[in-house]
């Protein structure tokens, strides 16, 4: 065991606080990884303070990890020591249902570890990203391009994967027109990823606010939700609207927004239940689905596509003593467009 320092939530709703935690000794199929950069997610908000149900405290935050490999096990293959690696949502998983033999842990009929806020199979509560070090089974570590520097590359072990995944699914490319809702941290990974497909994208936000940025990330278009008119200008037009926004919408107005059979993908994910009239999608078949972050081998290629693209998140880097104001902008959609903590400064 190894004790590091770590930023914790000591219960639901308390600010986050230095204090520090024991890793567990370097197994037979591990890597100890020095954290370098933390990305800061909403969902990390949502867990730390209890917006989706019950949770377990002390509560070490962050599911975006960017690091260098520092000790590997005695069956490590894949990685070796100086290795730049990222370790993102997930840990481990059953690895023997149909879901993990596809590559998708993140459908693990057993339910994955999760990184934070979760129990790992040694019965011991797992702890994320905000910390100085973490312990994991190289098969759930991905390895981070040369071309992408490790601060950009961590929001995309989240941000990146959980809008690469479905915007591969439902087959977004040249001649597809896609809607990315909300240009916060996954909106505006959205928005460059879809863009580098060949997409044509279009960003609605609440507001023209941020227009310039979003034109400046690949969006071709930009309108605020706030105008009726975007609603009515745009009816029928898209094959996905790509929803990233942490609070519940108005389903019905964004499904008018579809073509016949086009897809709206809802990564966002809201305290509150949804509710939706089927009118809003059985007169087009439209899709209504969701979707959660992508397996192990798509992060992979998610890094190698955003490394041959040149795309890194764009970031606000942060101390450590900065997570709880930086929550609070998260909370004011004041971001830009993710926060990333130097883990130097815990
Ligand atoms: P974020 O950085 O806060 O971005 C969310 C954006 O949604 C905001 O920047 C804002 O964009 C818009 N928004 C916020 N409140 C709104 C409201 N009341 N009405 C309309 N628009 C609003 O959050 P994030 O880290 O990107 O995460 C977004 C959501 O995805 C969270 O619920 C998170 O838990 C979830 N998530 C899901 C997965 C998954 O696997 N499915 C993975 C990661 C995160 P504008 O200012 O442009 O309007
Ligand atoms: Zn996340
Ligand atoms: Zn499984």
């Amino acid at each position: 065991m190894t004790t590091v320092a770590a930023y914790a939530a000591p219960a639901a709703k308390a600010p986050l606080e230095r204090t520090t935690i024991e890793r567990r000794a370097v197994g037979e199929f591990d890597v100890l990884i020095d954290i370098k950069f933390a990305g800061i997610c909403h969902s990390d908000i949502h867990q730390a303070r209890e917006g989706w149900g019950k949770a377990t405290f002390p509560m070490v935050p962050g599911h975006e990890i960017a690091g260098v490999v520092s000790e590997v096990g005695p069956g490590v293959t894949k990685y070796a020591v100086g290795d730049r690696v990222g370790v993102g949502c997930m840990v481990d998983s059953c690895r023997e249902c149909d879901n993990c033999r596809a590559g998708l842990q993140q459908y693990c009929a057993e339910g994955p570890v999760w990184t934070y806020n979760a129990v790992g199979k040694d019965g011991e509560p797992t702890y994320g990203g905000y910390s100085e070090k973490i312990v994991v089974d190289e098969n759930y570590v991905v390895r981070i391009p040369d071309g992408l520097s490790l601060d950009v590359a961590a929001p995309l072990l989240c941000a990146g994967i959980t809008t690469y995944s479905p915007l591969k699914h439902f087959g977004v490319g040249p001649g597809k027109k896609v809607a990315v809702v909300g240009l916060g941290g996954l909106g505006h990974m959205g928005v460059k990823i879809a863009h580098a497909m060949g997409a044509e994208v279009t960003v609605l936000s609440q507001s023209l606010r941020k227009k310039d940025d979003g034109l400046r990330l690949g969006a071709d278009h930009y309108r605020a939700t706030s105008d009726p008119q975007t609603f009515e200008d745009l009816r029928g037009t898209f094959d996905v609207v790509l929803n990233t926004v942490s609070a519940p919408l108005d389903f019905a107005a964004y499904l008018s927004l579809l073509r016949t059979e086009g897809a709206m993908v809802n990564v966002g994910l809201p305290e509150e239940p949804v509710r939706i009239e089927l009118s809003a999608i059985f007169g087009n078949r439209r899709v209504l689905t969701s979707s959660n972050i992508g397996g192990i081998p798509e992060t992979q290629e998610m890094l190698d596509f955003c490394a041959e693209h040149g795309l890194g998140a764009e970031i606000e880097l942060i101390g450590a003593d900065r997570i709880n104001e930086a929550y609070e902008r998260v909370l004011n959609s004041d971001v830009r467009y993710r926060f990333v903590i130097d883990t130097a400064t815990i």
